[in-house]
């Protein structure tokens, strides 16, 4: 009852706490913030300096007694007490009004299918002490699903694919429950170590994360492209420890990524294998939906199409799917009843 009398008045929120990005949705103003997950803390002092965009901008330029943490690895809490400071962050940026007469609010999290009871329970509490007075958490997939505005609750099959920075999250959906699924913990993050490794063994130069992370993304492919591209890359030489240049072609960049492309296809092939006939009809019907910052690497689509002999789609803006998808569920009192995971508060 009380919890009715608050929920009026409070700004209810939706959390897309990924590896790599988080995006907050605020009840009926949209995603009012979305920033890498990324906190720059003072080792000597144990403060915190910067987070999101501030503290990345930090990564790899920080003297010894600063450290930037991605709190987040393959989707679950590593460090508790940095994730909750995140989270407190991020509620308090968009929940920033919250002079003492507006309640705290009620939250909505989405969070990976292989998950254990332990990690489930760490972000609850890692959302409660960072301000949430509710905390309800989803299937990520589901979320990602809702926020491509897929079917969910209806007697008919879909498939999600969500690529993100630590993990891949496979699901067929139906009847509001995720029938089969699996979790690779491989996706962004992993291209991006592919393409350190071979620059390093191709042309002895080491590069860091986010120089393979713009590689991937300016010239990264999955089937060959019409217009070859290619990149000047700067590095350090291993041989004589001097800066050096390269050029990169596409197709290095496709047989640097080939292998965890290859993972990916085979996973769904085999989360195909175990789904109830029935369900394989309706997905071959309606196509598999791509979603996560993955989806967006050009022709991953077609190569899963190729392989797997069934449509594939990337749904529209698939970096924020998760995030809207909690958005709907946050006005869908009715939907979320329906797909909320059991041990989650009651509503
Ligand atoms: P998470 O949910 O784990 O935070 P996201 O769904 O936000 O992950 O996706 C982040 C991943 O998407 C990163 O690995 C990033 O490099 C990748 N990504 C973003 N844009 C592109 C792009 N245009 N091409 C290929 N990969 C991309
Ligand atoms: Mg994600």
């Amino acid at each position: 009852m009380l919890n009715k009398i608050l929920g009026k008045f409070s700004k209810d929120l939706g959390i897309d706490l990924g590896t790599k990005n988080t995006l907050v949705y605020v009840n009926e103003n949209g995603i009012a913030a979305n920033e890498p997950s990324v906190v720059a803390v003072n080792m000597r002092t144990d403060e915190i300096l910067a987070v999101g965009d501030e503290a990345k901008k930090m990564v790899g330029k920080t003297p010894a007694h600063i450290q930037t943490i991605k709190p987040l690895v393959d989707g679950v809490i590593s460090d508790f007490e940095v994730t909750e400071k995140m989270l407190k962050y991020f509620i308090d940026k968009v929940h920033s009004e919250s002079f003492t007469l507006v309640p705290r609010p009620r939250v909505i999290i989405g969070i990976p299918l292989d998950i254990t009871e332990v990690e489930r329970k760490a972000v609850e509490d890692a959302a409660k002490s960072a301000g949430a007075r509710q905390v309800h958490l989803i299937e990520e997939s589901m979320a990602a699903a809702i926020g491509a505005r897929l079917p969910v609750t209806e007697p008919t099959a879909t498939m999600v694919v969500d690529i993100g920075g630590g993990t891949t999250e496979i699901a067929v959906i139906s009847l509001g429950g995720v029938v089969t699924w699996k979790s690779l913990r491989i996706a962004g993050n992993e291209f991006d170590n592919n393409i350190i490794e071979y620059i390093r063994e191709e042309f002895n130069i080491l590069i860091g994360e986010q120089v393979a992370e713009e590689i991937k993304i300016r010239i990264g492919s999955a089937t060959p492209l019409k217009e070859p591209i290619s990149m000047e890359v700067k590095g350090r030489d291993l041989i004589n420890g001097l800066p050096k240049a390269v050029k990169i072609t596409d197709s290095q960049i496709r047989e640097a990524i080939g292998r965890t492309i290859k993972q990916i296809v085979d996973n769904i092939k085999t989360t195909l294998e175990t789904t109830p006939p029935e369900l394989v009809s309706d997905i071959y019907e309606h196509g598999i939906f791509l979603t996560g910052g993955g989806a967006l690497l050009r022709g991953i689509d077609k190569e899963i199409a190729q392989n797997t002999k069934i449509p594939v789609r990337v749904a529209d803006d698939p970096l924020t799917c998760v995030v809207r998808g909690t958005g709907i569920l946050l006005s869908d009192p009715e939907l979320l009843s329906k797909i909320i995971l059991p041990g989650s508060e009651e509503l």
